[in-house]
């Protein structure tokens, strides 16, 4: 390798390089014959560049050339010289040059391969993932890899810059509450006993804040052993952080920076900071979503007060029984949208628990359609009220606030496809603050944590959460982007009879907190900062960034849907001394 080492990379060379003679390592991307002359695209994650091997070349190395099938792994040693005017190649960062080859080295072959490498792969995913060594050779892959370094930097570096310090905390613990299930590691030295794997380092951050290290940050591994579900992963990563002695604008602040660094250092964009906030009743009554996409409005409206002057009885017993209903104007619609389309619309309504969407549309003379018959008479005041022009579609959600909410949001995200209302280009954040404290699960009949149960109860709901949880709010808030909830954090509880009361409300029995967190009750009662943090999902971040729409694009090794990785076939079964090692049986379960 020594002598063939090389001195330039695949992207660099230029036509200030002419006469040159340089070294090349990477792979064969493309070979050419063109009547004798083969032109070879060598590869490397800098670029590509031309290699030429000359008619007049000694037979051996022309022998060679021919020779280099897909993604051989060669060394070349040769002369940059300029290429023909006509065969510039402005497309391509080394277009303007080739190299005419001297020698060739063969620093290893490749089999067939099991897919191209292309810019962008489009075989199936089980092949990517076995492959996927292969499928990161690629320059879609290459550049979101790429992509994410850069990204982690910019935090980083925006973080170090501002006093933060990188602690890490340890993946084998007790156990982190997140509301999904615990990995668990088998202890050899402690029959019986298992360490968890994190579900995020909480617990772990708030006791360096107590610690003293008031400003902490780390990039964290974390794991949640839940089922398959949409485009999650067992393992993810996320940038995890923690302040003491701050209110949640600092903590806002420092997100707003770290997001500022990040996308100018990444993509050349100019962030601008503050980023809107909306509480999330606004979020819910106007968008339907706690993490609405603002990159187009269509906000909701209020319609109740068109109902009492209907005779709609739908609508009146929905207002009666403490209902909502609202209205959504989807400009310039009427026309496009059938009665078969709106068909379309209402069954996304349906799946989000709606009974129905009722609709009208504006006309030049009136109201047309749909419910129309029972508003004609309110058409100028409803038209002036709604904002509503001729030609738009007008839709009606009447249910509980909630439903109301949910179902009309996920018409208007339809919508935002279907009508194709959504400039790409666009990074549109937001904040949403003031979140409940507590949900309450209807399977289990309890109050449950909205976020996790160190999270502290705004100060107006101090006297009152524990005896009425429900419209308790607390200091929580989510970064939203472009639909996408990126981050979410809270101002924590640092007082231990105020955990203790939350603990109860949620349904933790005292005995059954002092035997999960303990430590960290206990932690509280020795000079506890008052604290608070956040955590900001980095593998989603890169995923918008890159422009993509599943996290696997811009994971090196992720598992597959089925939580498992193709390549080396984890998880596996283990020997039966390692089980022995580990006191451990496996009961397999029944075939069904
Ligand atoms: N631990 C939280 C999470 O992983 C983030 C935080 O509250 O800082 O979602």
């Amino acid at each position: 390798m020594e002598k063939m080492k090389r001195t330039a990379t695949c992207g660099s060379l230029r036509a200030s390089d002419e006469n040159k003679t340089i070294i090349l390592n990477g792979w064969v991307h493309r070979n050419r014959d063109h009547g004798g002359i083969h032109f070879i695209n060598l590869r490397d994650r800098y670029g590509e560049t031309q290699i030429v091997v000359d008619e007049d070349v000694p037979a051996e190395l022309a022998e060679l050339a021919g020779s280099l099938k897909f993604e051989y792994c060669v060394a070349i040693e040769g002369v940059v010289r300029k290429r023909p005017d006509a065969m510039i190649n402005p497309d391509m960062p080394t277009g303007e040059i080739e190299v005419s080859v001297k020698k060739i080295e063969v620093l290893n072959t490749c089999l067939t391969l099991p897919f191209m490498i292309e810019d962008e792969t489009d075989s199936n995913e089980t092949a990517r993932l076995k492959y996927r060594y292969l499928d990161l050779r690629s320059k879609g892959m290459q550049e979101r890899i790429i992509l994410r370094s850069k990204v982690t930097h910019a935090a980083r570096d925006f973080l170090q810059r501002t006093g933060f310090l990188e602690i890490e905390t340890p993946t084998l613990i007790k156990s982190t509450p997140e509301g999904a299930r615990d990995f668990l590691v088998p202890s050899r030295l402690h029959a019986g006993k298992f360490f968890a794997l994190p579900q995020s380092p909480q617990l772990y951050k708030q006791l360096l804040m107590v610690s003293g290290f008031d400003k902490y940050f780390q990039v964290a591994r974390c794991y949640r052993d839940e089922d398959a579900r949409g485009d999650r992963q067992l393992e993810f990563t996320q940038v995890d952080l923690e302040m003491s002695f701050v209110s949640r604008d600092d903590v806002l602040t420092v997100t707003e920076g770290i997001m500022a660094n990040v996308f100018k250092e990444t993509m050349g964009v100019e962030l601008q900071t503050p980023f809107e906030r909306l509480s999330y009743d606004d979020a819910m009554n106007l968008y339907g979503s706690d993490k609405p996409d603002l990159r187009f409005e269509m906000a909701f409206q209020d319609f109740a007060p068109f109902v009492p002057g209907s005779d709609f009885s739908v609508f009146k017993s929905v207002l009666e029984s403490d209902g909502v209903v609202k209205a959504m104007v989807v400009p310039g619609a009427a026309a496009a949208y059938s009665r078969k389309k709106i068909t379309e619309l209402e069954d996304t309504a349906k799946t989000y628990g709606a009974r129905g969407l009722a609709w009208m549309k504006v006309t030049a003379e009136g109201l047309d359609g749909g419910v129309s018959k029972f508003f004609g008479d309110q058409a100028d005041a409803i038209k002036s009220g709604l904002g509503a022009n001729d030609g738009d579609l007008i839709l009606l959600m009447a249910a509980d606030w909630k439903t109301a909410c949910t179902s009309l949001g996920a018409v208007r995200s339809r919508l935002g496809k279907d009508l194709d209302l959504i400039d790409e280009s666009v990074f549109r954040f937001c904040w949403i603050v003031d979140f409940p404290l507590f949900e309450y699960n209807e399977d289990e009949q309890a109050w449950e944590p909205a976020h996790h149960m160190f999270s502290m109860p705004q100060d107006q709901y101090l006297d009152t959460f524990e005896s009425d949880p429900g419209p308790v709010k607390g200091d929580l808030y989510d970064l939203v982007l472009n639909g996408y909830e990126l981050a979410s954090g809270s101002i924590r509880v640092h007082d231990p009879e105020l955990q203790q009361k939350i603990f109860n409300v949620v349904g933790f029995p005292k005995e059954q907190a002092e035997e999960r967190f303990g430590y960290l009750l206990e932690s509280f009662r020795y000079g506890a900062p008052p604290h608070g943090g956040l955590a900001f999902g980095l593998d989603r971040l890169v995923m918008i960034l890159a422009g993509k729409s599943s996290i696997k694009e811009v994971i090196p090794f992720p598992k597959n849907s089925a939580g498992m990785s193709p390549m080396d076939e984890s998880p596996a079964l283990v020997d039966e001394p390692q089980l022995n090692d580990l006191h451990l049986q496996v009961v397999m379960p029944e075939e069904d």
